[in-house]
């Protein structure tokens, strides 16, 4: 049985071939869509910048801008002749000795080479016998440097400069950046069409009534969708199938016309109702089945080849709730990420002591539910979910990280460090 580890190299291999050569239409298409929308897009071209940031030499401070050879020095007093603000600059020639007014963002004027903070001046005792019409002087309490308090054109950005390149997840920081720019449409890969099969003559779907106590709703469905609602893909949801060999291979087939990479949940195990490995064993080929994990071993990993030369890439997730989760985190979010052209995300790995003991066997790496919480002192501690069965949906509810133990691990004493890896959705 492959491990954690090989398989996700595996499949990684495996999709850096999908894209580049059996399928660089789907994964490499290019649309325009616009800024407001492209946040968890993945970035197509690269974006330069259009001007200098800042445009013209800008007031760090509220206080005073003075002209070239002014006197810094303390108790040097210098006649203020008029107002720089935000958006609405002085005009005006500025001589020695002379200066503005000047707001945090304001243009400083020409001719001038230092501001001085408002805190800096008598501004706070004179300012309220003053008429703003009128020239008026100030007093340094404090002597200043010249040069000070000025950001300068170009300082952060230089018209021309290589800002964002291509591959690279949008992220809220980079929409504030290309919004700086006035980017209105931006160049991205068009998303993933990726297809949810649930499958299982106990499910339900979400709406209809519970009709026997046999029936329970599908869950996996919405727990797929929500755990890859930040991918730029869109998701086809073909509901439930059957446990019949003729309605599952109809189902697939349908996706593989429709889709560039089905997930499936549950019917890959040995269950003599376990369809899904047989009819994509049929319509395609299996490059992996189980994996030395827990929950989550019976995972496949294949692919179908379309009829137009399409390759179209398969995940079957086992149905146990748990199981569906652990596989799409460590399996199929990844692999997505890379299909979209993105890096792949990290995944953050802390340690924790644990406050309870952990029973393991040894064989497969395995991904324990747990609630970590950091104490006064900094130090991360982690307490298992107490019951850890894969079909368990409220203690991973409950949970905020997996705590993994490698495959040759036979259990953790009270007070001993474990791997912990926090949810993503823990940090809001
Ligand atoms: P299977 O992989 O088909 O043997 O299913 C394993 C377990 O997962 C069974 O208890 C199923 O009832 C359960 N299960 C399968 N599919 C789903 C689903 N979509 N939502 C919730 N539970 C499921
Ligand atoms: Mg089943």
């Amino acid at each position: 049985m492959i491990g954690v580890d090989e398989l996700k190299n595996q499949i990684a291999k495996r999709i850096q071939d999908y894209v580049n050569h059996d399928n660089p239409m789907a994964t490499r298409t290019v649309i325009s869509i616009g800024l407001d929308k492209a946040v968890g897009h993945v970035l197509a071209s690269q974006v330069v910048a259009s001007f200098d940031v800042p445009r013209q030499n800008l007031s760090a401070m509220d206080g005073f801008a003075f002209g070239v050879r002014s006197r810094l020095d303390n108790n040097a007093r210098l006649e203020i002749i008029g107002e720089s603000c935000a958006g609405v600059p002085f005009v005006g020639q500025i001589l020695p000795n002379q200066g503005v007014r000047i707001f945090t963002g304001a243009v400083v004027p020409d001719g001038c080479d230092t501001v001085v903070m408002q805190e800096n001046t008598d501004f706070e005792t004179i300012k309220r016998t003053l008429d703003k019409h009128q020239a008026y002087h100030i007093t340094l309490t404090k002597p200043a440097k010249i040069g000070a308090n000025i950001r300068h054109q170009g300082e952060e950005i230089q018209q021309d400069e290589l800002l964002l390149s291509p591959n690279k997840r949008l992220t809220p920081s980079d929409i504030s950046l290309l919004a700086s720019m006035g980017v209105e449409q931006i160049k991205v890969f068009k998303p993933l069409v990726v297809g949810l099969i649930a499958t299982g003559d106990e499910l339900v779907a979400i709406g209809e009534p519970l009709a026997h106590l046999a029936q329970i709703y599908n869950s996996n469905t919405p727990t797929l969708k929500a755990l890859l609602a930040r991918l730029p893909i869109v998701l086809h949801d073909y509901g439930i199938i059957k446990d019949d060999l003729q309605a599952t291979t109809d189902g697939i087939k349908r996706a593989i016309d429709e889709c560039d990479v089905i997930i499936s949940s549950a019917g890959v195990s040995v269950g003599d109702y376990d369809f899904l490995t047989q009819a994509v064993d049929k319509l395609g080929k299996i490059n992996h089945y189980k994996v030395a994990m827990k929950p989550g071993k019976p995972f496949v990993f294949g692919e179908f080849k379309r009829t137009d030369g399409q390759v179209v890439l398969y995940f079957g997730l086992p149905g146990n709730p748990l199981s569906t989760v652990v596989g799409c985190l460590n399996f199929v979010r990844p692999a997505l990420w890379q299909m979209v052209g993105a890096d792949v995300p990290t995944t953050l790995r802390l340690n924790a002591k644990t406050t309870h003991t952990i029973h393991k066997n040894a064989g497969r790496k395995e991904y324990q539910r747990g609630f970590f919480e950091q104490k006064a002192d900094g130090e991360l501690v982690v307490t298992p979910a107490v019951a850890q069965d894969s079909h368990r949906i409220k203690q991973l509810a409950y949970a905020n990280c997996l705590i993994v133990l490698d495959e040759n691990n036979t259990g953790v004493a009270v007070g001993s460090e474990v791997v912990i890896e926090p949810f993503d959705w823990t940090f809001g």
